[in-house]
């Protein structure tokens, strides 16, 4: 049975520190952190959620989508892990769009993000994985890459007046659909 894992908030040093390559995807350990990882990401209504945010220094994160208020097209995509995943290319074309995190509660902020990436990764098969992602799951998987290397989102926001409350985020977002 998964085990909801508790998830590290930002200001906690697991959120910034180096992470370890995945040797070998079959370990029972990374199958049941995955499976911990999935449940937790579920229960907390998230789409994505990295290894370190559960308190694992590892290149690990799953990748969810669907379709929610800032991206109403948004796919339904099956939660996806990701091992030891690399950004193979990224589009010069970026887009602003509005980012929150399980790690940092109740704040919105606006990201620039490219909106096409290439991206290799192991599932949790150990298969080897390229894919081109675009819009809200080149998001997602932009974000979580980012928490592998020790970044939160309010260090990719440009203007800390683009910072806000979930409350306000709301108000926002549906004045302008
Ligand atoms: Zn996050």
């Amino acid at each position: 049975m998964p085990i909801l894992r508790q998830i590290a908030q930002i200001g906690h040093p697991i959120l910034r520190r180096e992470t370890r390559i995945i040797e070998n995807p079959a370990d029972p350990v990374i199958q049941a952190l995955i499976d911990d990882m999935l449940a937790t990401m579920v229960e907390a209504n998230g789409v994505g959620i990295a290894a370190p945010q559960v308190h694992e220094p590892l290149r690990l994160f799953i990748v969810a989508s669907r379709p929610n208020p800032r991206y109403p097209h948004a796919p339904d995509m099956e939660p996806t892990a990701m091992l030891n995943p690399e950004l193979l290319l990224r589009s010069e074309e970026t887009e602003k769009g509005w980012e929150g995190c399980l790690s940092v509660p109740g704040i919105r902020g606006l990201v620039s993000r490219s909106t096409h990436i290439g991206v290799r990764y192991l599932t949790r098969t150990g298969t080897v994985r390229e894919a081109e992602l675009d819009g809200f799951i080149a998001r997602v998987f932009q974000h979580e890459f980012d928490h592998i290397n020790g970044l939160l989102f309010p260090d990719r926001v440009e203007d800390t007046r683009e910072l806000v409350s979930e409350r306000e985020y709301l108000r926002i977002v549906s004045s302008t659909e």
